[in-house]
């Protein structure tokens, strides 16, 4: 079957999609877990749109590395970053009402942190 790209990841400015794949199929696999589709609130960033979210110079979202998942309740919440660490994240941002979760490895690993 041919691999069809997911629009959810790709740069809501330009639509340039360059999504790690294998973040991608990560997400796929929480998706799975929780038991229903997922908002992704960012995905991939271009320069422009990074700037203008005010995502910072070095985001992980640049490199396609990074992605936010929405959540508007406690139970989604935990369910996202409960499927993640089991998949092996170790780089969880929890925001009021997103996740973020990335793969960079030019990163600290192990951590968890708020906005
Ligand atoms: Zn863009
Ligand atoms: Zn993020």
């Amino acid at each position: 079957m041919e691999y069809e790209p997911d629009k959810r990841f790709e740069c809501p400015c330009c639509g340039q999609n360059w999504i790690d794949i294998r973040l991608e199929r990560l997400v796929w696999h929480i998706e799975e877990r929780a038991g229903e589709k997922l908002v992704i609130t960012s995905g991939y960033r271009c320069e422009k749109h990074n700037r203008k979210v005010g995502g910072s110079e070095t985001s992980s979202h640049l490199r396609g590395l990074a992605v936010d998942i929405g959540v508007d309740r406690s139970r989604l919440r935990y369910r996202v970053i409960g499927a993640a660490i089991r998949l092996g994240f170790h780089r969880i941002g929890v925001g009021k009402d997103f996740v973020h979760l990335d793969i960079d490895r030019q990163k600290d690993a192990r951590v968890i942190w708020i906005y």
